[in-house]
């Protein structure tokens, strides 16, 4: 008995011409995630991935692992495949689901036909190959409405296919057909999240990371380092880049009003991200803000943040609360290490109260007030430290 995976496409159906431009995408990242598994084929018919082993004891649970975090693919199933006949049908049902058949008490038989020169029609199919199962079990029930297992039969052009639920998968789009974006990326819980979610619509991104030593220490960078593992099995490799920002930062401790320094520094921060953009060709910057957070999350200090720089600046997260960002943090697997606790540049310097209100033009004075930032700032993203992350890379190390 053969086992393959079904990888059912989401909203990329939708998309008309850019369809095949999509499914080339999606067919190109699922073969990557899988090949040092050993040798799988990959096909694409009738909106779904047919992913098939092509030697034997290939790691199937590992494989399924490894394409639930492909974004672009909404559910997915393992199934047995036979050829298109009635008996084997049955006999692969049985050989494939026979033992968990006898371990429950209702089930139920659900068939989609999808090759409509198949004999037998769906509701047939359903009631024929339940009699049979039930002549297997009979301590069995057919229940429609809660059945404890249901059975799925799909009738494709290539084969029929046997399978018990669909489980959920990443959903989305394929990365890298929504365009290229700069993740600002922090060691705090919300960033990692923002990354997760650009990439979910699309969006091939890197990281920037804004480390000021001997302020900042080398275990929060690696700690940087580590979330930009941990999120690779859904962005895809990347760069991560780590800006030394101390000079500015001092620069701008040190020249202007310390109720100002906050908003000072973001825009600093955006402008060096939009240089470091501009060289890898990427359209966009993102970040983790959500809106009232914190002192430096208000309209008034989020317009003069945008003001700074002339990118596109997504934020995901504006209208999440801290619960809702959490439980996508746990899901995704980057809490844990969101909450070890290095400290990050962002949270030196701080005034005890920062202006939650500024306007754009006392901002603008305040930065005409340090002719030689726009010199430090050209300079830190000249000498940005370039840290490639791999898919599979051990975030420990
Ligand atoms: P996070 O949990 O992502 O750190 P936060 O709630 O702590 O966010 P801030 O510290 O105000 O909020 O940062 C807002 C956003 O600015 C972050 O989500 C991130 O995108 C970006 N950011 C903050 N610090 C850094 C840094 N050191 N390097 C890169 N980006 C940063
Ligand atoms: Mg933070």
């Amino acid at each position: 008995m053969k086992e393959i995976i079904l990888a059912y496409q989401g909203e990329m159906t939708l998309k008309g011409l850019n369809r095949s431009k999509f499914e080339a995408r999606l067919a190109k990242s699922i073969r990557y995630r899988l090949e040092d598994l050993g040798k799988f084929k990959v096909t694409q018919a009738q909106s779904t991935v047919f992913i098939e082993p092509l030697e034997d004891d290939l790691d199937m649970d590992e494989a399924f692992r490894r394409i639930s975090k492909i974004f672009g693919i909404v559910k997915m199933s393992r199934a047995a495949c036979c050829s298109k006949d009635f008996d084997e049908i049955c006999a692969t049902a049985e050989a494939y689901l026979g033992e968990t058949l006898h371990g429950i008490r209702t089930f139920k038989v659900e068939a989609k036909r999808a090759d409509k020169t198949f004999p037998m029609k769906s509701p047939e199919l359903c009631r024929e190959l339940g009699a049979y199962l039930l002549g297997k079990h009979p301590h069995l029930r057919v229940n429609v409405h809660e059945p404890q297992l249901e059975i799925m039969v799909e009738i494709r052009d290539k084969g029929a296919y046997i399978h018990g639920p669909k489980v959920e998968a990443a959903g989305g789009l394929p990365v890298g057909t929504s365009g290229r974006a700069l993740n600002l990326l922090s060691g705090g819980i919300d960033s990692p999240v923002a990354a997760y979610c650009m990439a979910r619509r699309g969006l091939a991104l890197h990281h920037i990371h804004f480390a000021s030593p001997p302020y900042t220490s080398l275990r929060a960078k690696l700690k940087v380092r580590a979330l930009a593992r941990e999120l690779a099995e859904y962005t895809g490799n990347c760069q991560l880049f780590v800006v030394p920002y101390t000079k500015p930062q001092e620069y701008i401790r040190d020249n202007a009003p310390d109720v100002l320094f906050t908003v000072l520094m973001r825009r600093s921060m955006l402008r060096i991200a939009k240089l470091v953009a501009d060289q890898s060709e990427m359209e966009a910057l993102i970040t983790g803000e959500s809106l009232a957070q914190v002192a430096s999350q208000t309209m008034q200090a989020i317009a003069c943040t945008d003001a700074a720089q002339n990118l596109p600046i997504l934020r995901p997260l504006i209208g999440m609360d801290k619960t809702e960002i959490i439980a996508i943090s746990r899901k995704i697997g980057t809490f844990d290490t969101s909450i070890e606790p290095y400290e990050d540049c962002c949270t030196i310097f701080t005034p005890p109260h920062p202006k939650t209100k500024p306007s754009l033009a006392e901002i603008e004075a305040a930065e005409a007030g340090m002719p030689g930032l726009a010199e430090l700032e050209r300079i830190a993203a000249e000498t940005v430290e370039k840290i490639p992350i791999r898919i599979g890379d051990d975030p420990e190390f």
